[in-house]
């Protein structure tokens, strides 16, 4: 039996060091709720063998186990160089172009005529991470000059970025299609868009996963941190990633940004990620710097949903010793009585004319009154424990669903903690099920008080209307 002191939820990205069952065992154990599928690597079948591990750990610890496929989105490169790197130095001339022939200090090859296009004169490009900065100073229909600004020296394949411009791509690449689809085929729970640039991306997306997984946008362009209101009314969660972000927008920016998307996403409603270089230190070393356990508390200080490992768990040295860290800076940061102040501090308003809402809101003030000792929905989409879960209560979210799927989604959710029951046909039977379950799993013991919500007439989803108070004996 596995149960968690955590209300801030572990995604764990899935690689080399970490893809297969006995590293997803202890990382399971250890705390990750979710796995990260990147389909920037590895195969298909690499992916479905994954998937189907974290199935089958499901079912041995009888608890919900979150997937998330990440599709690579348009990541734009440069090619290749005659003696695999180039050196640069400031002021230096260097044209872009489509000639697919070896680069070198003259020349770049970029394979991508709608970015040449999209960029004018003065337009910034960085390159290899914001390592290197060029400028653009003359244009043609197939080329771009540029001179460098900063930087020391360009390899085979380095990325390229371009801040600031929306540049005329797809929404979902070639490769993204294919890899969605069969992501999708597999039985993925959320779909990660990456590159968003704006609304139109994610509703595009969103129709073509057509309800078979939950959809989250990655921020990570400049564009979509200023579209951020429409993106999150049309996607089911979101993922501030800031390594792109990072490059993208001046660093400085990266923590205030973070804040206020937390808080939009979680008056939304909308389940938030803060991923990236958390505990980067430790894909090398056993324990992380102090400066990046600081920055996994102030994720979980800012009310995030959830907190990401990515190459630490990937292909680092130490996968479990970085959930085992990330799980314990949660813990330690939730137990802290100035962080319960910051949580009910910004509650989001109750909804107007919402009996849901409004039901969902009052049993969070009954739970904190009489220090329930959880907090039980009973749910079929899930839209409820969303609702409980905004509000950042104290204690653990129970959520009874008789959907497997919205039970996987519910992993991302803050506090929630969720069960697939096909065997409840009443209200009566869920707060039964609901007391048998907190009692085996010890959420609550003998003398304790649960407050649970579902609704009457029962199984009609969106109808709220219950509040009732339940003593454990
Ligand atoms: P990536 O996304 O790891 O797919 O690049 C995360 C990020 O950019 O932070
Ligand atoms: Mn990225």
């Amino acid at each position: 039996m596995i149960r968690r002191y955590r209300q801030t939820k572990i995604v764990a990205t899935l690689g080399p060091a970490s893809g297969n069952p006995d590293m997803m065992q202890k990382l399971f154990e250890t705390g990750v709720d979710l796995f990260r599928m990147n389909f920037s690597h590895g195969s298909h079948e690499d992916h479905e063998k994954n998937l189907k591990t974290a199935r089958a750990l499901e079912v041995q610890y009888n608890r919900p186990v979150g997937i998330i496929a990440d599709l690579q989105g348009p990541k734009l490169r440069v090619g290749k160089f005659k003696d695999g790197k180039i050196i640069l130095t400031e002021g230096m001339v260097l044209r872009f172009d489509l000639d697919k022939a070896l680069g070198d200090e003259t020349r770049i090859p970029l394979p991508h005529p709608e970015v040449i296009e999209a960029l004018g004169v003065g337009a910034d490009i960085l390159l290899d991470d914001g390592k290197v900065r060029v400028r653009v100073t003359e244009k043609g229909s197939d080329y771009l000059i540029t001179q460098v600004i900063a930087g020391k020296a360009l390899s085979n394949h380095k990325g390229f970025n371009v801040p600031g411009v929306i540049l005329p791509l797809a929404a979902l690449t070639e490769k993204d299609e294919i890899d969605m689809e069969a992501a999708l085929d597999m039985g993925v729970d959320w779909i990660a868009q990456s590159f968003v640039q704006r609304a139109e991306d994610v509703i595009y997306a969103k129709k073509k996963i057509n309800g078979r997984a939950a959809l989250m946008a990655k921020i990570e362009k400049p564009s979509a941190v200023a579209d951020i209101d429409e993106i999150l009314e049309h996607v089911d969660g979101i993922m501030l990633a800031r390594g792109d972000l990072g490059v993208e927008m001046p660093p400085e920016q990266v923590p205030t940004i973070q804040k206020q998307i937390v808080y939009k996403a979680r008056k939304a409603g909308k389940p938030i990620i803060v991923a990236t270089q958390m505990l980067e230190s430790m894909i090398e070393n056993a324990t992380p710097t102090r400066a990046e356990a600081s920055d996994v508390a102030t994720a979980v200080f800012d009310g995030a949903d959830a907190v990401m490992l990515s190459a630490e768990t990937a292909v680092g040295q130490y996968p479990i010793e970085a959930v085992s860290m990330m799980n314990r800076i949660c813990q330690t940061t939730e137990a802290d009585a100035h962080y319960r102040r910051v949580m009910e501090a910004n509650h989001p308003k109750t909804e107007e004319n919402d009996p849901s809402d409004a039901i969902t809101v009052a049993a969070v003030h009954v739970a904190k009154n009489i220090e329930a000792a959880v907090i039980v929905n009973y749910t079929t989409t899930g839209s409820t424990a969303i609702r409980t879960a905004r509000q950042r209560p104290e204690g653990p979210i129970l959520c009874l669903t008789q959907n497997k799927s919205t039970a996987r989604r519910l992993m991302l959710s803050y506090g929630v903690r969720a069960i697939h029951v096909t065997d409840v046909k009443s209200f009566a039977e869920t707060v039964e099920k609901a007391v048998s379950y907190v009692k085996e799993k010890g959420y609550a013991q003998k003398g304790d008080q649960i407050v649970l919500t579902a609704g009457v007439p029962f199984g009609v989803s969106g109808s709220t209307n219950v509040l009732r108070i339940a003593n454990i004996d």
